[in-house]
């Protein structure tokens, strides 16, 4: 017990003062599973905590570093967390999110490491011209927008990567992780023909969002991603970048600004009065509420119900977030 808080204690002090600090002296227990006979995962957020279950299934015990609920940029980890991070038999994240994760990773002697990025690439969505945080973007951390699960297809690469590396780590159930994983893509494939067929016939494919969390998912679509905010929901737009907001909602027939789950939704009730339109709910699933009635896949069909009615895609009524 003594060796473990000592661990504890190193990996911590590591994370606050130096990056290269290397613990070799706490990689002891490197068997394939923890105590309980199960692979013991942890995962950095919601949508990465998503794939370990599902993928796992009975075979894993899975830690969430990001409490249901919580907005996850920017998350501190507690020093019991970087302990979890630190003796897990397999590490899921997305480099790049939550930059206390990627440090903790760094120094954990983890040896199944799943990055999200590795399976699917970041791409510059330039969304954070005009904001505050655009000012800051480029001196701060790797660049690239991070919201990739957003793209059922990239979701799903992900997901593979993650089947393959659980079959690694724990080889004696290697075809129950390939059989979820096969199980979870396909419905994935599912989800992105009901996306691309449901949005084929929009009347307007320029949709106002809050938050951009959104362009990897506007680019799959053929949508276009108008965001009020950069990449990181608490950052506040500048007057010049609402003014352009208003202007792309005009010219192109927006009919409802979006608003996220864990994020106030005062901004896009502000531009939405100003506008005179109504204001709906498009989930980023950085997080899930209530992890026992939404998942992955029912809030993307909620996101593209909602979709949907702003962009005059369907006659179905519009989400009962209106105002
Ligand atoms: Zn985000």
């Amino acid at each position: 017990m003594i060796g473990r808080r000592a661990c504890t204690s190193i990996a911590l002090a590591a994370t606050t003062l130096v990056a290269s600090l290397t613990l070799t002296a706490c990689g002891g227990s490197s068997s394939a599973k923890g105590a309980d006979g199960k692979l013991d995962v942890v995962a950095s957020f919601y949508p990465m905590e998503f794939l370990a279950r599902q993928i796992g299934g009975d075979h894993v015990a899975v830690t969430d570093l990001t409490a249901a609920g919580v907005e996850p940029h920017d998350l501190e980890l507690t020093a019991k967390q970087v302990g979890a991070v630190q003796k897990a038999d397999a590490v899921v994240y997305l480099k790049g999110l939550q930059p206390t994760v990627d440090q903790a990773v760094d120094q954990s002697s983890a040896k199944h490491r799943i990055d999200a990025t590795a399976a699917s690439p970041l791409v510059d969505h330039h969304l954070d011209e005009g904001t505050e945080e655009g000012n800051g973007q480029k001196a701060k951390g790797p660049a690239g927008d991070p919201h990739i699960w957003l793209d059922p297809t990239r979701y799903a690469a992900i997901a593979r990567s993650v089947g393959d590396e659980f079959a690694k780590a724990d080889p004696a159930h290697a075809d129950d992780y390939r059989k979820n994983t096969d199980e979870l893509v396909g419905k994935l494939d599912a989800l992105d023909k009901e996306f691309q067929a449901g949005l084929k016939n929009a009347t307007t494919r320029t949709f106002v969002t809050s938050h951009a969390a959104f362009g990897y998912l506007a680019d799959h679509y053929g949508l276009t991603q108008v965001a009020i905010n950069g990449v990181d929901p608490e950052s506040e737009p500048t007057p010049a970048r609402l003014a352009e907001v208003q202007k792309a909602a005009r010219d192109n027939g927006v009919t409802t600004i979006f608003f996220e789950t864990l994020v106030s939704p005062r901004l896009a009730d502000t531009v939405a009065k100003d506008l005179g339109l109504r204001t709906a709910v498009l989930d980023p699933l950085e997080g899930v509420k209530d992890p026992s009635k939404d998942d992955y896949l029912s809030v993307m069909k909620q996101n593209l119900a909602n979709l949907q009615a702003a962009l005059g895609a369907t006659s179905a009524a519009p989400s009962t977030a209106t105002s």
